[in-house]
């Protein structure tokens, strides 16, 4: 999401009508959400636009007055998304009334230096309007009355929104383009995509994942087409989650088919880092699961095995399913592979750190001298065939490892692959992609 876009922020305490406000303002124009579960609690950031101005909506999830340490978190956050508006809006319930929390945000609004919009909202029909004017009493200039929730008079607070918005022209093309879950690291989180065929417990473990004490989640309505992300903080740092509509929903509709879910899960591979490839082990290795990996490893995307509701094997199916692995993904190489159970949580600790570590292999960067140095002991030990040499070579970038080798002559592909090998145990690679390509050097 473009962070040159204005930001509009949407302020009130809780029930007011924030989020109807929101979905209102977007429509089914919802390009992309991200949440932060834990950080901002609720926190939900869209793109929107109104007579072609584009600009962020964020709802900040509301004031709370209560005295938990989550209450406070979620004030302090919404204060602080005020503070980097550049305008708010702020909600009132006018068929409640001016209430001590909306006076206390109020306070808060009228303390920052950044133009407010007052909306009083849920005046349904004309005959609520008379009550709107005690919210003059706020001390932030007049009331704008609409019902978020039936469309009335929300076009006129667009209009007024418009004019307070800094003057940033049409940015229609920008909103476009970020539209598609495009994989782009603007925001330097690392993202990861969890796939499997429907049932195999993807949405268990993203809900675990995503822990007891930041559950505090945040559906937004959206159309299969558009994608949530969900960011989770981990000991190793943020972690983007693509594309997590589905596993957030609790109860969730047919579009879950074996073809749905394969092309969803491609999608959300290209837009990945790392791929959890998440397997039902009760049904051992099924064709469908090799198709899915067999994609993931061709789109470059490290993986991550997942054997899940491992609690229900015993211990000759274990086994049995461990034999299918190998056979049947062993093109996967030194994966890493965890067996857990989603359901009780039972080995899903694991998982954030073995993502760290495919994370780690991933930026690994190797300095020159070690690279020179493998190459020449490889080489000691088993020369290319037919006079090739290999004179120098030096990893050119990262993410995933690429390493470019200038050579005397052509050197045979089997020859790269023992390369290979070799540079994957020695960095300790794991089983990320690595690239080599070679140079032809005069000899
Ligand atoms: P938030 O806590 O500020 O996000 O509030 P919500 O958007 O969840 O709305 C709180 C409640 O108010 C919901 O039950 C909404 O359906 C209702 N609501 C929102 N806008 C209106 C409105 O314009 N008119 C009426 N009558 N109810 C509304
Ligand atoms: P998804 O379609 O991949 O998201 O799968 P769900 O998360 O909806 O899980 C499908 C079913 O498998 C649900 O009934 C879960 O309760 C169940 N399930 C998920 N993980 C486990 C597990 O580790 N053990 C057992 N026994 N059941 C599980």
């Amino acid at each position: 999401m473009s962070s040159e876009l204005p930001l509009v922020v949407i302020a009130g305490r809780p029930n007011v009508g924030k989020s109807t406000l929101l979905n209102r303002i977007v429509g089914q124009r919802v390009a992309i959400v991200e949440e932060r579960p834990g950080v901002t609690r609720d926190r939900v950031e869209v793109e929107a636009d109104w007579l072609g101005r584009s600009f962020r909506l964020v709802d900040t999830g509301g004031w709370m007055t209560g005295g938990s340490e989550l209450d406070r978190k979620v004030s302090e956050q919404s204060a602080k998304a005020v503070r980097e508006a550049d305008v708010v809006l702020f909600v009132v319930d006018s068929s409640v009334g001016v209430t001590d929390d909306d006076a206390a945000v109020a306070q808060l609004l009228r303390s920052v230096d950044v133009p407010v919009v007052l909306v009083a909202n849920k005046v349904d029909d004309a005959a609520h309007e008379a009550g709107i004017w005690e919210l003059l009493g706020l001390g932030l200039g007049d009331p704008h009355p609409i019902s978020a929730q039936h469309g009335r008079g929300t076009g006129d607070l667009l209009d007024v929104l418009l004019e307070h918005l800094p003057g940033t022209g049409s940015e229609d093309d920008e909103a476009e383009e970020s539209a598609i879950g495009d994989g782009d690291d603007s925001d330097g989180l690392v993202a990861v995509a969890l796939v499997g065929r429907p049932n195999v417990g993807k949405s268990t473990l993203f809900n675990r994942l995503i822990g007891e004490d930041r559950a505090v989640v945040h559906d937004m309505p959206g159309t299969t087409r558009d994608s949530v992300d969900t960011v989770v903080d981990t000991p190793s740092g943020p972690i983007r989650f693509v594309d997590t509509a589905g596993m957030r929903r609790r109860s969730r509709i047919d579009e879950d088919t074996e073809y749905f879910s394969m092309v969803r899960a491609l999608r959300s591979v290209d837009a990945a880092d790392v791929a959890l490839l998440v397997i039902d082990a009760t049904e051992g290795i099924t064709h469908q699961d090799q198709r899915l990996a067999e994609r993931i490893d061709g789109a470059g995307c490290p993986v991550v095995v997942v054997l899940n509701k491992w609690e229900l094997l015993d211990a000759e199916r274990r086994d049995d399913v461990l034999y299918q692995l190998g056979q049947r993904l062993h093109f996967l190489g030194d994966a890493p592979v965890l067996r857990l159970s989603a359901l009780s949580g039972r080995g899903v600790h694991r998982l954030l750190p073995a993502l760290g570590a495919t994370l780690e292999q991933y930026h690994t960067r190797v300095p020159t001298r070690r690279v020179v140095d493998v190459l020449r002991r490889a080489q000691q030990a088993q020369p290319a065939p037919h006079g090739a040499r290999i004179l120098y070579g030096t990893q050119g970038a990262t993410d995933p490892p690429t390493f470019t080798l200038f050579a005397s002559k052509e050197v045979p592909p089997s020859y790269l692959r023992y390369i290979e090998r070799m540079f994957r145990e020695e960095f300790d690679l794991g089983a990320v992609p690595v690239k080599i390509r070679v140079r032809r050097r005069g000899s």
